[in-house]
């Protein structure tokens, strides 16, 4: 037998692995105390394998055959983050159905996923869009909301009418709908949220049980988290007998107050405005502050009177 010249690629990758992909199909040998779960993430099935996918799918799964080498039985698993805004978007653009869609996409990145090598258990491929799955998630759903975990609240997003749909931040650009181009408005919509604030001590608990983490991860990660102590108190509205809670980690500064200020997305802010006769220059106000991305709203201290005084608790 005389070697090839060329290494060639298609027939030896192949053969090899499909051979893999049996051997993953049988129960782990060795030790079944070493076990390992090791996940990178799934990707959002945009249509094609970028490589971006590759170097961070490649540094798992070296990590996965390194342990399996070592004796581990690993459970290295594959599926697909498909639910959601972007496949809405891409259904609308192109005007097919996103299921249809979505999976086209998941098809055709399995293929490039495979030939790539990696390691996957994909007799346990799942995708998020697929009713099998999402049952799970419906079930997670319901008892959170059976225990006061998941709640409704009206909340300001973006809103575009041509499109009929909620934007991402990113999707706006510069006030206008990145797809046709048209006005965004901010809308403010019912929308679902849980109460993550629940969990800020034992989240800040696990954080101490990440050694090995970065520390600017771990502050990132604080920060986010958002657990800060302080005293809450009431102001009162002079001119309507609104009440307005506030918050500080200052109690000390509390003597010093010289106003008060709601965001411009306050239930109040149009009341106040109007019974401090206001109204018109708080509605131009409202707009414009509205119109801004967070990045430039966390840098301002703009703000406009709405002609209301609030009465100091402690001082009168
Ligand atoms: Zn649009």
């Amino acid at each position: 037998m005389t070697l090839p010249e060329r290494y060639d690629a298609e027939r030896i990758e192949r053969r090899w692995q499909e051979a893999w992909e049996e051997a993953s199909r049988r129960p782990a040998a060795g030790d079944p105390a070493k076990t390992f779960y090791l996940l990178e993430m799934f990707p959002y099935p945009s249509g094609r394998i970028h490589m971006g996918h590759v170097r961070n799918y490649t540094i798992g799964d070296v990590l996965a055959r390194f342990l399996r080498a070592r004796g581990y039985s690993v459970l290295h698993p594959m599926g697909w983050d498909a639910f959601g805004l972007p496949a809405e978007t891409a259904a609308i653009q192109r005007g097919v159905q996103p299921a249809t869609w979505t999976y086209e996409n998941i098809a055709a990145m399995r293929v490039q996923l495979r030939r790539l090598g990696f390691s996957y258990d994909w007799w346990r491929e799942i995708a998020t869009c697929h009713p099998g799955y999402y049952r799970w998630e419906q079930l997670f759903f319901l008892q959170m909301l059976e225990k006061g975990l998941a709640y409704r609240k009206k909340a300001v997003v973006n809103w575009c009418d041509q499109c009929g749909t909620v934007l991402a931040n990113e999707q706006v650009e510069d006030d206008q709908c990145w797809r046709g181009h048209r006005p965004v408005v901010q809308k403010e919509l019912d929308g679902w949220f849980l109460r993550i604030t629940a969990y800020a001590d034992e989240l800040l608990e696990g954080l101490d049980g990440l050694p090995g983490w970065p520390e600017k991860v771990r502050t990132m990660q604080r920060n986010w988290i958002g657990r800060s102590e302080g005293v809450e108190m009431t102001f009162a509205v002079a001119e309507t007998g609104d009440a307005i809670e506030i918050f500080t980690t200052r109690a000390d500064t509390l003597f010093g107050v010289t106003f008060v200020s709601i965001a411009a997305e306050h239930p109040l802010a149009r009341k106040l405005a109007e019974a401090g006769g206001n109204a018109a220059a708080v509605e131009a106000f409202i707009d414009r502050i509205r119109r801004q991305d967070q990045a430039e709203r966390s840098q301002g201290k703009d703000g406009v009177a709405t002609g209301c005084h609030a009465i100091h608790p402690l001082t009168g």
